[in-house]
């Protein structure tokens, strides 16, 4: 048996000693082969299938370690469901076409997704469209893309801690089903949406808004749905139209009042993002502790299934629907950010701001999930800019992070975080690590404007679009 309580950076005879003892079980044969890689990617979600595609496609030895059975983070295991940030936003939607305004590995996913029939045409979301997802061809497709690269991949597992030797992450603690092991790395990129590898190493995070935090929420799917019938009465936007928010204002036991409703591109088939996640005596969560984010499994069970109920006995169109699934955990929007070189401030997102240094665009809105009604707050016929800045983090030199997890302030970070633009702080992050290996430079030495350069020439917008 393992103690625990002896997990802390620097252990590493006692590292060792669990991973030789796996060995000699005879079970870690593969995992000998894993003691040392150029680039560690932490967390399979958007930003990670990115990092770890991009990474091995450049040529460096890459593992990607991710908790779960499956890739695709909250976009799957959260069955977040749609592809947000792709398009433009206009004044009226209804009287428009969508532009895609974000390529590179944002528009790789989305056509593997669409080859794949796994993807529906844009949908209108307010004043912006999204495309939603079927959640069996993501993992299908991202499985192709990480196999065809190249990345070794570690399901199942854990990391718990890091190795530190003068201030340089030199490795990662992994807890697995036979125990403990290490891997070494020269270059570790953190992906895992909580700034795990930033926070084990004692780096400075931080948490939204002094420690206010937006709400997670438990997405569900409801099969043989009238679609026409429900689509008649509740309109093209996929965001609830005022009477139904009336509706949903007398129902006491519903917290969430504004809430949105996604067509599959399953027959019958609607994906349901309608509750708002607090503990059982209404009080925010913090699912990094881990009391709140088993209060917030149990409290999800519950509202889900409300959210049904309402659905059935007041939507046309569901009165013969039944409950598929909910998503395989609660969706969690926002936890620890990082202190980066760079941070992306609110007036930046509200202002526009364009900046040479640009790893990404974002037309997506403030979307802030907090209080009963998510808050939008839009940018018309514009979009900023994300500083390839915000994805390094003060200190540490030989680790970078990409995803929801970067230096954003609390507003900012509510209309940075949606996955088109995830996919490509993935890719920057990728590329920077190819320029910090190749030029032996710490990640705070490399120039963003090359970075932004080396986006656009591997297809940041239409006029670079080269795989
Ligand atoms: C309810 C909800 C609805 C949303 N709706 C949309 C939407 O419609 N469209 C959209 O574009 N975005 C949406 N989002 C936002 C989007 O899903 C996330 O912002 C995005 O998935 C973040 O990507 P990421 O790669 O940074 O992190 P994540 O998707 O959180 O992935 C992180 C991965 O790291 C793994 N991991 C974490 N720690 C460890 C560890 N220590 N060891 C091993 N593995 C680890 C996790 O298992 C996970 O797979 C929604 C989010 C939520 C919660």
């Amino acid at each position: 048996m393992v103690d625990e309580t002896l997990i802390v950076p620097g252990q590493e005879v006692y590292f060792m000693a669990a991973f030789t003892i796996s060995l000699e079980n005879g079970s870690y044969d593969k995992l000998d082969n894993f003691d040392s890689f150029d680039v560690i990617v932490l967390g399979g979600g958007p930003a990670g299938i990115a990092a770890s595609t991009t990474a091995a496609e450049k040529g460096h030895r890459t593992l990607l370690i991710e908790r779960l059975g499956f890739c695709g983070g909250a976009a799957v295991s959260g069955m977040s469901g749609t592809i947000c940030g792709l398009y433009n936003s206009v004044e009226d939607p209804e009287a428009a076409q969508p532009q895609q305004i974000i390529f590179g590995f944002a528009e790789r996913m989305r056509r593997a997704l669409d080859i794949e029939n796994g993807l529906t045409p844009p949908q209108i979301y307010g004043k912006t469209w999204v495309a939603t997802h079927d959640c069996a061809t993501y993992k299908k497709v991202a499985t192709d893309l990480l196999r065809t690269a190249g990345v070794n991949i570690l399901y199942h597992t854990e990391m718990v801690d890091v190795v530190m030797e003068d201030k340089t992450i030199c490795g990662l603690i992994l807890h697995t089903r036979s125990g403990f092991c290490k891997v070494r790395g020269k270059r570790f990129i953190d992906c895992s949406g909580d700034a795990d590898i930033i926070f084990r190493s004692g780096l400075t995070t931080t948490k939204g808004n002094n420690g206010v935090i937006q709400n997670p929420s438990m997405m569900f799917k409801v099969g043989n749905v009238d679609v026409g019938r429900y689509l008649a009465y509740w309109g093209s936007d996929t965001i609830s139209p005022p009477k139904v928010v009336d509706k949903l204002e007398k129902r006491k036991e519903l917290i969430r009042k504004k809430v949105w409703l996604f067509p599959t591109v399953n027959p019958g088939e609607v994906l349901v993002n309608g509750t708002k996640i607090t503990g059982f005596d209404g009080r925010a969560l913090d699912v990094t502790n881990p009391v709140d984010h088993s209060e917030a499994e149990q409290f999800s069970i519950y509202q889900a299934k409300e959210f049904f109920k309402f659905l059935k006995e007041e939507i046309p169109g569901f009165t013969n629907a039944y409950f598929i699934d909910y998503a395989p955990e609660v969706g969690v929007r926002q936890t620890r950010t990082i202190s980066g070189v760079d941070t992306l401030i609110n007036n930046d997102v509200v202002t526009a701001k364009k900046r040479k240094d640009s790893i990404a665009r974002s037309s997506w809105p403030i979307e802030l999930h907090y209080g009963s009604k998510p808050k939008t707050e839009w940018l018309i016929d514009d979009y900023y800019d994300v500083p390839f800045g915000s994805l390094v983090p003060s200190e540490g030199h030989n680790i970078i992070v990409a995803g929801r997890c970067l230096s954003a302030e609390h507003e900012a970070l509510a209309s940075c975080r949606v996955t088109a633009q995830c996919f490509e702080y993935g890719r920057a992050a990728a590329l920077a690590t190819d320029v910090s290996l190749s030029a032996n430079l710490n990640y705070q030495k490399i120039d963003g404007n090359q970075i932004a350069d080396l986006m656009h020439d591997e297809g940041y917008s239409e006029g670079g679009l080269i795989f």
